[in-house]
Protein backbone atom coordinates (compact mmCIF):
# COMPACT_ATOMS: atom_id res chain seq x y z
CA UNK A 1 0.00 0.00 0.00
CA UNK A 2 2.41 2.54 0.97
CA UNK A 3 4.75 1.62 -1.81
CA UNK A 4 2.07 2.40 -4.53
CA UNK A 5 1.23 5.86 -2.69
CA UNK A 6 4.70 6.75 -2.78
CA UNK A 7 4.75 5.88 -6.27
CA UNK A 8 2.04 7.82 -7.14
CA UNK A 9 3.15 10.97 -5.36
CA UNK A 10 6.75 10.50 -7.54
CA UNK A 11 4.29 11.07 -10.37
CA UNK A 12 1.58 13.74 -8.99
CA UNK A 13 2.71 17.53 -10.10
CA UNK A 14 1.12 18.87 -7.09
CA UNK A 15 3.45 16.90 -4.53
CA UNK A 16 6.71 17.44 -6.62
CA UNK A 17 5.92 21.37 -6.22
CA UNK A 18 5.70 20.76 -2.56
CA UNK A 19 7.87 18.28 -1.69
CA UNK A 20 10.75 20.01 -3.96
CA UNK A 21 10.59 23.31 -2.03
CA UNK A 22 11.20 21.39 1.56
CA UNK A 23 15.09 21.86 2.31
CA UNK A 24 14.56 19.22 4.40
CA UNK A 25 13.56 17.02 1.56
CA UNK A 26 16.46 17.73 -0.31
CA UNK A 27 18.81 17.17 2.27
CA UNK A 28 17.04 13.83 2.58
CA UNK A 29 17.30 13.42 -1.17
CA UNK A 30 21.26 13.49 -0.73
CA UNK A 31 21.85 10.19 0.46
CA UNK A 32 20.54 9.17 -2.93
CA UNK A 33 21.64 12.05 -4.96
CA UNK A 34 25.19 12.81 -5.60
CA UNK A 35 24.26 16.68 -5.96
CA UNK A 36 22.44 18.98 -7.57
CA UNK A 37 25.71 20.17 -9.94
CA UNK A 38 28.31 18.44 -12.45
CA UNK A 39 31.14 19.34 -9.87
CA UNK A 40 29.43 17.22 -7.36
CA UNK A 41 28.61 14.31 -9.34
CA UNK A 42 32.42 14.36 -11.06
CA UNK A 43 33.29 14.75 -7.13
CA UNK A 44 31.59 11.61 -6.35
CA UNK A 45 32.57 10.05 -9.50
CA UNK A 46 36.20 10.05 -8.77
CA UNK A 47 36.18 9.45 -5.02
CA UNK A 48 34.40 6.00 -6.90
CA UNK A 49 36.33 5.25 -9.03
CA UNK A 50 39.04 5.71 -6.59
CA UNK A 51 37.93 3.11 -4.30
CA UNK A 52 38.09 0.28 -7.78
CA UNK A 53 34.10 0.95 -8.21
CA UNK A 54 33.37 2.05 -12.08
CA UNK A 55 30.46 4.77 -12.53
CA UNK A 56 27.19 5.47 -14.42
CA UNK A 57 26.24 9.08 -14.15
CA UNK A 58 23.08 9.97 -14.67
CA UNK A 59 21.90 14.01 -15.54
CA UNK A 60 17.93 13.51 -13.77
CA UNK A 61 14.94 14.16 -15.91
CA UNK A 62 12.12 12.03 -16.96
CA UNK A 63 9.09 12.52 -18.54
CA UNK A 64 9.61 16.33 -20.01
CA UNK A 65 6.85 18.14 -21.84
CA UNK A 66 7.75 20.11 -24.45
CA UNK A 67 10.87 20.57 -27.44
CA UNK A 68 12.79 23.11 -25.49
CA UNK A 69 13.14 21.07 -22.04
CA UNK A 70 13.87 18.01 -24.87
CA UNK A 71 16.55 19.57 -26.26
CA UNK A 72 18.48 21.47 -23.29
CA UNK A 73 18.41 17.85 -21.41
CA UNK A 74 20.22 16.49 -24.31
CA UNK A 75 22.92 18.77 -24.53
CA UNK A 76 23.04 18.74 -21.10
CA UNK A 77 23.64 14.92 -21.46
CA UNK A 78 26.38 16.15 -24.01
CA UNK A 79 27.84 18.81 -21.75
CA UNK A 80 28.70 15.73 -19.30
CA UNK A 81 30.01 13.86 -21.48
CA UNK A 82 32.19 16.18 -22.26
CA UNK A 83 33.65 16.16 -18.53
CA UNK A 84 33.71 12.32 -18.37
CA UNK A 85 36.83 12.79 -21.26
CA UNK A 86 38.28 15.98 -19.30
CA UNK A 87 38.45 14.09 -15.92
CA UNK A 88 39.16 11.02 -17.65
CA UNK A 89 36.55 9.37 -15.70
CA UNK A 90 36.02 5.25 -15.46
CA UNK A 91 32.40 6.45 -16.22
CA UNK A 92 29.25 5.95 -18.66
CA UNK A 93 26.01 7.57 -18.96
CA UNK A 94 22.30 6.20 -18.32
CA UNK A 95 19.43 8.17 -19.85
CA UNK A 96 16.00 8.34 -20.09
CA UNK A 97 14.17 8.42 -23.38
CA UNK A 98 11.52 10.23 -21.91
CA UNK A 99 13.78 12.98 -21.03
CA UNK A 100 14.97 13.52 -24.24
CA UNK A 101 11.63 14.27 -26.19
CA UNK A 102 10.13 10.70 -26.09
CA UNK A 103 6.60 11.52 -25.24
CA UNK A 104 7.21 15.00 -27.17
CA UNK A 105 8.05 14.37 -30.62
CA UNK A 106 9.28 11.54 -32.73
CA UNK A 107 11.81 13.70 -34.39
CA UNK A 108 13.10 15.66 -31.92
CA UNK A 109 13.46 12.33 -30.28
CA UNK A 110 15.44 10.45 -32.81
CA UNK A 111 17.56 13.84 -33.76
CA UNK A 112 18.79 14.65 -29.92
CA UNK A 113 19.17 10.53 -29.58
CA UNK A 114 21.45 10.68 -32.78
CA UNK A 115 23.29 13.68 -31.55
CA UNK A 116 23.93 11.95 -28.23
CA UNK A 117 25.14 8.36 -29.46
CA UNK A 118 27.14 10.15 -32.05
CA UNK A 119 29.02 12.41 -29.35
CA UNK A 120 29.61 9.65 -26.95
CA UNK A 121 30.62 7.08 -29.78
CA UNK A 122 33.49 10.48 -30.80
CA UNK A 123 34.26 9.90 -26.53
CA UNK A 124 34.22 6.10 -26.42
CA UNK A 125 31.77 6.54 -23.44
CA UNK A 126 28.67 3.43 -23.48
CA UNK A 127 25.19 5.35 -23.62
CA UNK A 128 22.47 2.96 -21.10
CA UNK A 129 19.10 3.70 -22.13
CA UNK A 130 17.32 3.20 -18.27
CA UNK A 131 14.28 1.56 -18.43
CA UNK A 132 10.83 3.70 -17.12
CA UNK A 133 7.67 2.16 -16.92
CA UNK A 134 5.94 -0.46 -19.20
CA UNK A 135 4.09 1.77 -21.84
CA UNK A 136 7.34 2.84 -22.99
CA UNK A 137 8.75 -0.76 -22.86
CA UNK A 138 8.39 -1.35 -26.05
CA UNK A 139 9.22 1.82 -27.59
CA UNK A 140 13.04 1.84 -25.46
CA UNK A 141 13.34 -1.33 -27.14
CA UNK A 142 12.29 -0.60 -30.90
CA UNK A 143 14.63 2.45 -30.50
CA UNK A 144 17.45 1.02 -29.16
CA UNK A 145 17.32 -1.59 -32.08
CA UNK A 146 16.67 1.71 -34.40
CA UNK A 147 19.73 3.10 -33.20
CA UNK A 148 21.94 -0.55 -33.31
CA UNK A 149 20.55 -0.59 -36.85
CA UNK A 150 22.00 3.00 -37.81
CA UNK A 151 25.15 1.71 -37.19
CA UNK A 152 25.64 2.48 -33.34
CA UNK A 153 27.12 0.16 -31.13
CA UNK A 154 28.21 1.83 -27.82
CA UNK A 155 24.74 1.33 -26.28
CA UNK A 156 22.46 -1.19 -24.08
CA UNK A 157 19.21 -1.47 -22.20
CA UNK A 158 18.15 -2.04 -18.94
CA UNK A 159 15.35 -5.74 -18.30
CA UNK A 160 13.05 -5.71 -15.62
CA UNK A 161 12.36 -8.92 -13.84
CA UNK A 162 8.89 -7.74 -12.79
CA UNK A 163 7.45 -7.71 -16.00
CA UNK A 164 6.31 -10.99 -17.59
CA UNK A 165 7.51 -10.24 -21.29
CA UNK A 166 11.19 -9.80 -20.33
CA UNK A 167 11.78 -13.16 -21.10
CA UNK A 168 11.19 -12.82 -24.44
CA UNK A 169 12.64 -9.43 -24.79
CA UNK A 170 15.98 -11.58 -23.61
CA UNK A 171 15.69 -13.24 -26.21
CA UNK A 172 15.26 -10.77 -28.89
CA UNK A 173 17.98 -8.69 -27.83
CA UNK A 174 20.03 -11.61 -27.52
CA UNK A 175 20.39 -11.63 -31.56
CA UNK A 176 22.51 -8.21 -31.05
CA UNK A 177 24.25 -9.42 -28.42
CA UNK A 178 22.84 -6.88 -26.22
CA UNK A 179 24.79 -5.32 -23.66
CA UNK A 180 21.72 -5.71 -21.01
CA UNK A 181 21.44 -4.79 -17.36
CA UNK A 182 19.33 -6.56 -15.15
CA UNK A 183 17.04 -5.52 -12.30
CA UNK A 184 14.21 -6.13 -10.36
CA UNK A 185 12.02 -2.79 -11.81
CA UNK A 186 11.05 0.43 -9.52
CA UNK A 187 7.88 1.67 -10.94
CA UNK A 188 4.27 0.58 -9.96
CA UNK A 189 3.03 -1.85 -12.26
CA UNK A 190 -0.23 -3.50 -12.50
CA UNK A 191 -1.10 -7.75 -12.22
CA UNK A 192 -1.78 -7.83 -15.68
CA UNK A 193 1.76 -7.08 -17.16
CA UNK A 194 3.63 -7.85 -13.82
CA UNK A 195 4.33 -9.92 -10.45
CA UNK A 196 2.42 -8.83 -8.16
CA UNK A 197 4.52 -10.65 -5.66
CA UNK A 198 8.11 -9.86 -4.83
CA UNK A 199 8.83 -13.91 -4.58
CA UNK A 200 8.37 -14.69 -7.95
CA UNK A 201 10.07 -11.32 -9.26
CA UNK A 202 13.27 -12.46 -7.33
CA UNK A 203 13.18 -16.17 -8.62
CA UNK A 204 12.25 -14.09 -12.48
CA UNK A 205 15.12 -12.23 -11.60
CA UNK A 206 17.43 -15.24 -11.16
CA UNK A 207 16.36 -17.48 -14.44
CA UNK A 208 17.03 -14.30 -16.56
CA UNK A 209 20.19 -13.96 -15.08
CA UNK A 210 21.20 -17.58 -16.17
CA UNK A 211 19.62 -16.74 -19.83
CA UNK A 212 21.33 -14.21 -20.06
CA UNK A 213 25.06 -15.55 -19.17
CA UNK A 214 24.37 -17.95 -21.94
CA UNK A 215 23.49 -15.43 -24.42
CA UNK A 216 26.84 -13.96 -22.89
CA UNK A 217 28.06 -17.15 -23.69
CA UNK A 218 27.17 -17.68 -27.12
CA UNK A 219 28.47 -14.29 -27.88
CA UNK A 220 31.69 -15.11 -26.59
CA UNK A 221 31.65 -13.37 -23.15
CA UNK A 222 32.65 -10.01 -24.17
CA UNK A 223 34.47 -8.12 -21.63
CA UNK A 224 33.85 -4.79 -20.07
CA UNK A 225 36.15 -2.39 -21.24
CA UNK A 226 39.87 -1.53 -19.95
CA UNK A 227 38.83 1.94 -19.26
CA UNK A 228 35.71 1.08 -17.15
CA UNK A 229 32.97 2.87 -19.74
CA UNK A 230 31.70 0.04 -21.72
CA UNK A 231 30.17 -2.86 -19.96
CA UNK A 232 30.29 -6.82 -20.42
CA UNK A 233 26.90 -8.07 -21.86
CA UNK A 234 25.58 -9.13 -18.49
CA UNK A 235 25.32 -6.33 -15.80
CA UNK A 236 23.35 -7.27 -12.69
CA UNK A 237 21.77 -4.30 -10.96
CA UNK A 238 20.87 -5.24 -7.44
CA UNK A 239 21.61 -4.90 -3.49
CA UNK A 240 19.66 -8.03 -2.97
CA UNK A 241 22.02 -10.64 -1.47
CA UNK A 242 20.27 -13.89 -2.15
CA UNK A 243 20.57 -12.69 -5.91
CA UNK A 244 24.70 -11.41 -5.83
CA UNK A 245 24.88 -14.93 -3.91
CA UNK A 246 23.46 -16.52 -7.23
CA UNK A 247 25.42 -14.76 -9.43
CA UNK A 248 28.41 -15.70 -7.91
CA UNK A 249 27.95 -19.63 -7.80
CA UNK A 250 26.90 -19.52 -11.30
CA UNK A 251 30.05 -17.68 -12.19
CA UNK A 252 31.94 -20.33 -10.37
CA UNK A 253 29.90 -23.31 -11.76
CA UNK A 254 29.59 -22.38 -15.44
CA UNK A 255 33.46 -21.07 -15.10
CA UNK A 256 32.88 -17.86 -16.22
CA UNK A 257 35.47 -14.88 -16.22
CA UNK A 258 34.93 -12.67 -13.66
CA UNK A 259 35.26 -10.00 -16.14
CA UNK A 260 32.04 -10.86 -18.45
CA UNK A 261 29.63 -9.99 -15.57
CA UNK A 262 29.69 -6.59 -13.86
CA UNK A 263 27.44 -5.95 -10.35
CA UNK A 264 25.49 -2.44 -9.94
CA UNK A 265 24.19 -0.38 -7.36
CA UNK A 266 22.83 2.68 -6.38
CA UNK A 267 24.79 5.60 -5.13
CA UNK A 268 23.84 5.79 -1.05
CA UNK A 269 22.86 2.21 -0.83
CA UNK A 270 24.98 -0.67 0.42
CA UNK A 271 28.31 0.87 0.20
CA UNK A 272 29.41 -1.85 2.10
CA UNK A 273 28.58 -4.44 0.30
CA UNK A 274 30.09 -2.51 -3.13
CA UNK A 275 33.71 -2.05 -1.68
CA UNK A 276 33.57 -5.78 -0.48
CA UNK A 277 32.45 -7.10 -4.22
CA UNK A 278 35.58 -4.97 -5.37
CA UNK A 279 38.08 -6.67 -2.67
CA UNK A 280 36.27 -10.26 -3.82
CA UNK A 281 37.50 -9.27 -7.25
CA UNK A 282 33.93 -8.64 -9.03
CA UNK A 283 33.52 -5.76 -11.44
CA UNK A 284 31.26 -3.02 -9.71
CA UNK A 285 29.93 -0.08 -11.04
CA UNK A 286 27.88 2.67 -9.42
CA UNK A 287 24.75 4.57 -10.88
CA UNK A 288 25.23 8.07 -9.65
CA UNK A 289 22.75 10.50 -10.26
CA UNK A 290 22.47 14.27 -9.64
CA UNK A 291 20.28 17.31 -10.87
CA UNK A 292 17.60 19.59 -9.45
CA UNK A 293 15.30 17.37 -11.02
CA UNK A 294 15.75 14.52 -8.22
CA UNK A 295 11.94 14.31 -6.94
CA UNK A 296 10.73 11.40 -8.70
CA UNK A 297 14.29 9.50 -8.49
CA UNK A 298 13.89 10.57 -4.69
CA UNK A 299 10.80 9.28 -4.16
CA UNK A 300 11.06 5.74 -5.93
CA UNK A 301 13.88 5.22 -3.35
CA UNK A 302 11.77 5.28 -0.87
CA UNK A 303 9.19 3.41 -2.37
CA UNK A 304 11.75 0.44 -2.40
CA UNK A 305 12.10 0.38 1.33
CA UNK A 306 9.27 1.88 3.60
CA UNK A 307 12.01 2.36 6.15
CA UNK A 308 13.78 4.78 4.12
CA UNK A 309 10.70 6.95 5.49
CA UNK A 310 11.90 6.72 9.07
CA UNK A 311 14.97 8.16 7.42
CA UNK A 312 13.24 10.91 5.80
CA UNK A 313 11.22 11.90 8.94
CA UNK A 314 14.55 11.84 11.11
CA UNK A 315 15.55 14.81 9.36
CA UNK A 316 12.25 16.45 9.79
CA UNK A 317 12.98 15.87 13.38
CA UNK A 318 16.76 17.15 12.90
CA UNK A 319 15.70 19.83 10.93
C1 LIG B 1 22.42 0.37 -11.11
C2 LIG B 1 20.93 0.29 -11.07
C3 LIG B 1 20.21 0.77 -12.13
C4 LIG B 1 18.80 0.67 -12.11
N1 LIG B 1 18.10 1.05 -13.23
C5 LIG B 1 16.76 0.86 -13.27
C6 LIG B 1 16.02 1.11 -14.44
O1 LIG B 1 16.54 1.52 -15.48
N2 LIG B 1 14.67 0.90 -14.40
C7 LIG B 1 14.04 0.43 -13.27
O2 LIG B 1 12.84 0.22 -13.32
N3 LIG B 1 14.73 0.20 -12.15
C8 LIG B 1 16.07 0.41 -12.10
N4 LIG B 1 16.75 0.14 -10.96
C9 LIG B 1 16.03 -0.09 -9.67
C10 LIG B 1 15.69 -1.55 -9.48
O3 LIG B 1 14.71 -1.93 -10.40
C11 LIG B 1 15.16 -1.80 -8.04
O4 LIG B 1 14.01 -1.05 -7.82
C12 LIG B 1 16.14 -1.50 -6.94
O5 LIG B 1 17.45 -1.82 -7.32
C13 LIG B 1 15.83 -2.30 -5.66
O6 LIG B 1 15.86 -3.67 -5.93
P1 LIG B 1 16.98 -4.71 -5.41
O7 LIG B 1 17.33 -5.56 -6.56
O8 LIG B 1 18.09 -4.00 -4.76
O9 LIG B 1 16.21 -5.68 -4.43
P2 LIG B 1 15.31 -5.47 -3.14
O10 LIG B 1 14.81 -6.81 -2.81
O11 LIG B 1 14.32 -4.37 -3.36
O12 LIG B 1 16.35 -4.99 -2.05
C14 LIG B 1 17.40 -5.82 -1.56
C15 LIG B 1 18.14 -5.06 -0.48
O13 LIG B 1 18.77 -3.91 -1.05
C16 LIG B 1 18.70 -2.80 -0.16
N5 LIG B 1 17.87 -1.76 -0.83
C17 LIG B 1 17.17 -1.87 -1.99
N6 LIG B 1 16.57 -0.71 -2.30
C18 LIG B 1 16.90 0.16 -1.32
C19 LIG B 1 16.59 1.52 -1.08
N7 LIG B 1 15.84 2.23 -1.92
N8 LIG B 1 17.08 2.10 0.03
C20 LIG B 1 17.87 1.41 0.90
N9 LIG B 1 18.20 0.11 0.72
C21 LIG B 1 17.73 -0.51 -0.38
C22 LIG B 1 18.07 -3.31 1.10
O14 LIG B 1 19.13 -3.73 1.92
C23 LIG B 1 17.24 -4.49 0.62
O15 LIG B 1 17.02 -5.44 1.62
C24 LIG B 1 18.14 0.16 -10.96
C25 LIG B 1 18.89 -0.33 -9.90
C26 LIG B 1 20.26 -0.30 -9.95
C27 LIG B 1 21.03 -0.88 -8.80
Amino acid sequence: MLPNFLIYLSKAKWAQEMITRWGIARRAARRFVAGETTQEAIAAARMLNHVGIDVTLDHLGENTTNQGDAVRSAEEVMSMLDQIQAEKLRANVSIKLSQIGLLVDHQVFTSNLKKILEHAADCGIFIRLDMEDSSLTERTLQAYEWARDSGFSNLGVVIQAYLYRSEQDLDRLAARCTRVRLCKGAYREPASVAFPQKKDVDENFDRLMEQLLETSQACDFPRASEDGRTPPIVALATHDLQRIAFAKDLMNRKSIPRDAVEFQMLYGIRRDLQEALVKEGYRMRVYVPYGNRWYPYFMRRLAERPANIWFFLSNFVKG
